[in-house]
């Protein structure tokens, strides 16, 4: 089998077993982990949901129990008995009440009086009042005979009967006077329509009160005098806006505008800041009769129809039940809810109902009734508009329930939302990711300390193979040179013939083998005293140039020999280093022997050493085999012994770089090389030339 199948076998037993003692039982524990934390939070979700339905059910029953009381509380015939005496509406926020008579014509809120503009000289009027009103009008009108008009009009108010005659009869006695220019005389009238008969109002419905005024201040202005009219102009606008008078809506906007021109250009003449304050704040105010009218115009044209039609259509019914219209009210959405009260006054039966504010029925009245049951059943209660759909949270909406009213025609729903539901998703979320990222944790220490121990037991086979290795080389180097020895010694002794040549030569080759077996041997004993931590050196103050060229010179012959051409290049008066002579001297061998060695075919060798940066750097080239890039951080392990063929052919024990570069850092030094394969190698070793760690021994 070939070594490359044999890795990827190795490689796909590994991976095997890798899944088998990791993956899958790390699959497994996931399935089953977030099946479990699955199934839990469904279980709890389920009991929840459940929940949620049954709750909700009973939150939109008490949400509309709750509104029904309260339109039944305001719809009550003492509430709007109240409201009717009392003319107070005010009394709930957030509704509008009304009371229709029996024709169906708005009773409450009162506005717009229709006059009866045939008064006081209606056709069948034969009364001593209503014939001398009529000649009073005969002499003012056709005759202009304005004195007698006033005579007649001062009789007719001696004459009558009700308070009402009496106005009337007034305000032609003031008016006639003004012609004849009698102005204290019509001052005098007005004040009394004025002050006495404020209320009442005329055939053209005009006020009295106000009027009265008006006429007072013309005649001031025409006599240019100063009555100072502006307390009671002021009182007067109050009482206006206020709906002292309840006057259509055209009167309403004409008095107002009157008044508040008189007041406007007065009050700039004047230097009152009080009044000026007063009418301002007054006419910042929004007029509560202006509301009315608004509101019984609403009825009039859109509500008192409805109700009419709603009352022909189920006649038969149970009138004095509750009723709901919905209208629209200037493009709003509004709800009416009305009832109808027997014998409500005078014998008669009268429609009364409010008209709910949508916008206080929507953000203050039911949140406020839904904050209530919220806190009571323990669930997110809101509204959402279906007209302007903007859900107030996607994730609320997700897991909550929408209801519709049943009794309110409202335009919303009734979301229900189950906050422990978000807390559940957001917890169980929570809890997978922690399981995942634990697993996750758990899947990496375990491949983590997977891969250190594969790490480990690869060093440690690879140590063993090279340690086998080791022993091979070894007992080959050591058998090697014996054997020769042996053979070249016999020869020696038996052959007594041999030429002087031949002894010469077998002499030599015993010499050469004994060095190599005495080199070998060193590097044994020298690397086993450094593994035991016995290794020690001499060192001594000396010239290092000497001991290099004496170990090349050593050697010089046999390189001769092999056939080397010898570069040598040692600097002379080099400063003196504290080293060890033999531990270089050792050194030395080792690289001259490497070089041999590793330099088959082209055997030129370099050596040089001189002085660079306070620094000895001696130099070992070769231009041998080289060493691949891959091989070159390798080459000082223990043991290490190429794998290329051509040094793969040299005996070795993979031992001598060890040793030169231990003695080279023993020194404090460093080692470098350069290599291309094919091209050569070149050893650079620095000494530092002032150690600092070691003293000369002596
Ligand atoms: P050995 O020479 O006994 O194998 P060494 O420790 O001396 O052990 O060398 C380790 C390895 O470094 C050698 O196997 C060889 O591949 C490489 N090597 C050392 N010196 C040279 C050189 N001068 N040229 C080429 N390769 C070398």
């Amino acid at each position: 089998m070939k070594l490359s199948s044999i890795k990827i076998l190795l490689k796909r037993k590994t991976l095997l077993i890798f899944f088998i003692a990791l993956v899958l039982p790390l699959t497994i524990v996931a399935y089953l982990g977030f099946d479990t934390l699955s199934k839990r939070h469904n279980s709890t979700k389920n009991i929840l949901e459940s929940n949620l339905w049954i709750t909700s059910e009973s939150a939109l029953n008490q949400l509309e129990q709750k509104l029904q009381d309260l339109e039944a509380n305001i719809l009550s015939v003492e509430h709007l008995q109240q409201v009717y005496s009392e003319s107070n509406a005010a009394l709930k926020a957030g509704v509008e009440i009304f009371l229709l008579d029996e024709d169906l014509s708005i009773a409450y809120p009162q506005t717009g009086i229709v006059v009866n503009d045939e008064f006081p000289l209606g056709n069948n009027s034969n009364s001593a009042f209503a014939n001398e009103f009529r000649q009073a009008e005969l002499y003012e009108f056709q005759e202009r005979d304005y004195s007698k008009a006033t005579e007649a009009y001062s009789r007719c108010y001696e004459i009558a009967e009700s308070e009402r005659d009496q106005a009337f009869a007034l305000e032609g006695m003031a008016r006639t006077s003004i012609s004849q220019k009698k102005y204290s005389a019509a001052v005098r009238y007005y004040q009394m329509l004025h002050t006495k008969h404020s209320l009442l109002i005329n055939n053209a419905g005009h006020p009295f009160g106000i009027i009265g005024l008006l006429q007072l201040h013309e005649i001031n202005k025409r006599l240019s005098q100063d009555g100072n009219l502006l307390p009671d102009f002021i009182d007067t606008y109050e009482k206006l806006k206020n709906g002292y008078w309840k006057l259509s809506a055209s009167s309403y906007g004409f008095f107002c505008s009157e008044i508040e021109s008189v007041l406007e250009s007065e009050l700039l003449s004047d230097n009152n800041t009080l009044l000026r304050q007063e009418y301002d704040s007054i006419k910042s105010k929004p007029s509560r009769y202006l509301v009315d009218l608004e509101f019984a115009e609403y009825l009039r044209t859109d509500i008192v129809s409805k109700i009419n039609e709603a009352q022909i259509l189920n006649a038969s019914e149970n009138d004095s039940q509750i009723k709901r219209i919905v209208s629209n009210n200037n493009g709003k959405w509004a709800l009416v809810s009305y009832r109808v009260f027997k014998d409500f006054k005078d014998g008669n039966n009268y429609t009364g109902g409010i008209k709910w504010d949508t916008d206080t029925l929507q953000e203050v009245i039911i949140p406020a009734i839904l904050e209530n049951i919220s806190l009571d059943i323990g669930l997110d209660l809101f509204l959402f508009n279906k007209l302007t759909p903007t859900p107030p949270s996607g994730q609320i909406l997700e897991n909550s329930l929408s209801l519709s009213f049943r009794s309110f025609p409202f335009p919303w729903k009734l979301i229900v939302a189950q906050p422990a539901m978000f807390i559940i998703e957001k917890e169980s979320r929570k809890e997978m990711l922690i399981y995942g990222l634990m697993l996750g944790i758990v899947f990496i220490v375990m491949t983590l300390g997977a891969i250190l121990i594969a790490r480990d037991i690869k060093r440690k086979a690879d140590s063993m193979n090279m340690k086998t290795e080791f022993v091979h080389n070894v007992s080959h180097e050591l058998k090697t040179p014996l054997s020769l020895i042996r053979l070249y010694g016999e020869t020696l002794l038996i052959k007594e013939n041999l030429s002087a040549k031949q002894k010469t030569d077998a002499l030599q080759v015993i010499t050469k083998e004994s060095e190599r077996l005495s080199h070998m041997i060193n590097n044994i004993l020298d690397f086993s005293k450094i593994e035991m931590g016995r290794k020690e050196f001499n060192f001594h103050k000396g010239d290092i140039a000497m001991t290099i060229r004496d170990t090349l010179d050593l050697y010089r012959y046999h390189l001769e020999k092999e056939g080397f051409k010898i570069n040598e290049e040692i600097a002379l008066d080099l400063p003196l280093i504290i080293f060890d002579k033999q531990a270089v001297e050792g050194l030395m061998i080792n690289l001259l022997s490497n070089a041999i060695k590793y330099s088959p075919e082209k055997k030129v060798l370099s050596i040089s050493l001189y002085e660079e940066n306070a620094n000895i750097i001696l130099q070992v080239s070769d231009k041998g085999v080289g060493i691949a890039p891959d091989e070159l951080s390798h080459i000082f392990d223990r043991f290490y012994r190429t794998k290329q063929k051509v040094g793969m052919e040299s005996r070795g024990s993979g031992l001598g770089l060890t040793l030169v570069k231990h003695i080279v850092e023993s020194h404090e030094g460093s080692i470098h090389v350069s290599s291309e394969p094919g091209e050569g190698s070149t050893f650079s070793i620095k000494f530092p030339i002032s150690q600092s760690s070691f003293n000369e021994q002596i």
